[in-house]
Parts: structure tokens; sequence; C-alpha cells
């Protein structure tokens, strides 16, 4: 399942297949089992509830009849407040055990139409089951039968709920993108800092952090393709080239649809992948929210990659022709990504010199003055 556009806006997938296929199927069992020997009259509303009464039925062990009224009460995705009915019942229901099949409650406006139109047609008993229920948006004081599934008060779509019409045939539900995420190319050269600061920042908000190095790194450690190919270049201290990294990368955002946004941790490291990434980010409705880089002087960044050559073994932290010819591909393909970044107004820098503290703080400092984390 894949983040989706409807018409202007960007949904996330929330709630599986499996999942309402569960709920669906509880919330018929112990309807079925709380009225024995009953037929009841079910009553789907329209539009949203077409899928789940669907659903609903097949799973019912028991004889049953169903019945549909057609309200509106949404015009794009906020509440009008006011409910029209559109088509009534056209049955005689005097007597029968109804039962209202609803997709979705959340403020109950639409509720209280509904109790309204069956008190006046005297049904022996009137119960309502819902497959989903906002309890924070709820302002009724109609009480609720049988619920499938409590969801936070955000605005979702799919099994039948729609966006503007857009969205109903979506066997899953999905929800609206509100923030934006926060996604952040911390940027630098080798040693600068860049892995052990998005250790910290990942736990802080909550992202996931992507070195591109770390994968190529264990991929030659597994022995894989990409990481036979990927160690003729790391082991001279070149980049990898572009079409391979891109690919790799690009598998690894998809592995994560869930991300609450992403930390890129040496990527991108050319022109041609920074394009790459704010396609694919694009694609997902996402963008960079900033480039971070971590400034630090060369002669302290190879003294800092010698000690950790030392401790982790990396064959292109032990030599200092290797490191000083990463340092030359950084001058002549990763540095023109400033004035990339310069250009989209999303380039900060700080000083990487100090405790690892003292750096997660003035990086803490960048990223709580974006305006996608202040909203
Ligand atoms: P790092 O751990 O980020 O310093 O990366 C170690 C090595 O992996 C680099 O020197 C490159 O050979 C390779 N590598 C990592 N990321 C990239 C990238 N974005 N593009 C090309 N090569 C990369």
């Amino acid at each position: 399942m894949k983040t989706i556009r409807l018409h202007d806006k960007y949904f996330r997938p929330f709630i599986s297949p499996s999942e309402i296929n569960e709920t669906v199927t509880r919330l018929a069992r112990d309807i079925h089992d709380e009225i024995p020997g009953e037929v009841p009259v079910f009553v789907a509303i329209l539009n949203g509830s077409f899928m789940f009464a669907a659903d609903f039925l097949k799973k019912y062990p028991g004889d049953c009849e169903i019945t549909f009224v057609k309200l509106a009460s949404y015009s794009g995705t906020a509440t009008t407040g006011s409910v029209r009915q559109l088509v009534g019942v056209n049955k005689n229901l005097e007597g029968r055990t109804v039962i209202v099949l609803e997709d979705i409650v959340d403020t109950g406006n639409t509720l209280v139409e509904i109790h309204r139109i069956f008190s006046e047609m005297n049904v022996k008993s009137l119960k309502i089951a819902t497959l989903f229920y906002k309890p924070e948006a709820y302002k009724q004081q109609l009480n609720i039968d049988y619920i499938g599934k409590e969801l936070p008060d955000r605005f979702i779509v799919g099994y039948g709920l729609d966006y503007d019409e857009l969205g109903r045939n979506l066997p899953e539900v999905y929800q609206l993108k509100e923030k934006d995420m926060i996604n952040l190319v911390l940027f630098g050269k080798p040693g600068a800092g860049k892995g052990t600061q998005a250790a910290f920042l990942k736990e802080k908000y909550n992202l996931v952090h992507i070195s591109t190095g770390d994968v190529f790194r264990y991929n030659i450690k597994n022995e894989t393709e990409l990481g036979k190919l990927a160690r003729t270049y790391i082991d001279k201290g070149e980049l990898v080239p572009d079409e391979v990294t891109i690919n790799m990368l690009e598998a690894e955002v998809e592995k994560n649809n869930d991300a609450e946004g992403f930390i890129f941790d040496g990527f991108p490291r050319t022109t041609a992948q920074a394009q790459a990434l704010d396609q694919l980010l694009q694609g997902k409705g996402m963008e960079v929210s900033a480039t971070i880089a971590l400034e630090a002087d060369d002669e302290v960044l190879i003294q800092r990659l010698l000690e950790r050559g030392k401790i982790s073994g990396r064959s292109d932290d032990q030599d200092e022709r290797k490191i000083r010819n990463r340092f030359e591909e950084y001058n002549e393909k990763t540095a023109p990504l400033i004035d990339y970044y310069k250009g989209q107004e999303k380039f900060y820098s700080v000083n990487g010199i100090g405790s690892v503290a003292e750096i997660t703080e003035r990086l803490s400092g960048v990223i709580q003055g974006l305006e996608t984390v202040k909203q």
C-alpha cells in the first residue's frame, strides 16, 4: 500500500483490507448473537456504507433484510453541520428490529436525523452499528450500539468513504496527510558526524534513518551482487554510480511507507541524486524539508576518520590517500549541491566541531525553526 493522491490532497495507508475484514466479521457475529431468532432489517446509509453493507451482509450468519437510505452530510473534508435526507425508507418497518449500518460516525449529525426518521415508524427496536467511530468528534448524546473500530479525528477515505467523490472504490482506508513530514538531508564531508547525529535526531523526531553508506556496507558484508559491485568503488574512495545508488535509495524509501519522515545520510551526493530524490519525494506528496551541513576542517576530519578506521576496520577509513580521494569526490561532485539546495532556500549549515550533544542542539535548533515542524 502506497501514498495516494486524490484531487489536490495526499493520503497514506491507514487500515488494511484484512483489518477491515476482521472488524466487519466481528460486528456481524456480535449483532447476530445479540438478537437470536430475529430477522433484522439492516438500513445502510448511502453512499458511504455501500461497501461495508455488502461485506457485512456476506458475513451475517442468519436471515436478514436490507434497505437503503441516502443522506448527504459531507462537502469536501469538512462537515457542513446540516444533514439532508435525500431518499427515504420505502419499506414498512413497523414492528421490525431495525439496525442502521453506518460507515462512519463522527459529529453524529447524521445519526440524529436517522433517529428522527425512525422514531416515527413504530419499529420494534432501533440499533445503530457503525464500522468506524471518531469519539473526539462526536457531539451527540445518542447511544451507538455497535462500533467496529474507534479512530482519531482525522479525515479518511477508501472502503466506501470519499474525498469529493473520489476514493470510494479503494479496498483499504487511507488517512489524509495533514502535517508535512520532516525529511532531512544531512550533508557534510566524510567524518563530519552525520551518522552519529542521525542516530540522535531519528529518536527525537521519530524519523527513519537511511544511510546509503550503511546499506552498501550491509550488502558488502552479505556478499550480495550489489555489495560486490559497490565494493570496487568504495575501496578506492570513489562514489558508486548514480543509477545503482538511486535505485537502492528508492527501495529503502519504499520499505518505509509508514514513516513520519526520513533522515538521508550520505545521500544525495551528486546533482543527479538530488534531482532523483526530489522526484521520488514529490511522487509521494513529500519534499526535502531542509539540508543541514555539518562543517568541519579537513585536517580535523582526517584525524577523526583515521581514529574511526582503527575501531571499525573500514578499509576506506584507514588509508589517508583514500580519505583525501573521498574529499576530492566531495568537492567535485557533492559540494555543488550546496547551491542546488540554496536555490530551493533549504540549505542550512552548522558548526560540526564540539561535543556530540552540542552539535545535536545546533541541529535541533535548525529543525525547530522549520515551517513543517512549527505547524
Ligand atoms: P559513507 O559511509 O556515507 O561515508 O559512504 C561510504 C562509501 O559508500 C562512499 O565513499 C561511497 O563509495 C559509497 N556511497 C555512499 N553513499 C553514496 C552515494 N549517495 N552515492 C555514491 N556512493 C555512495
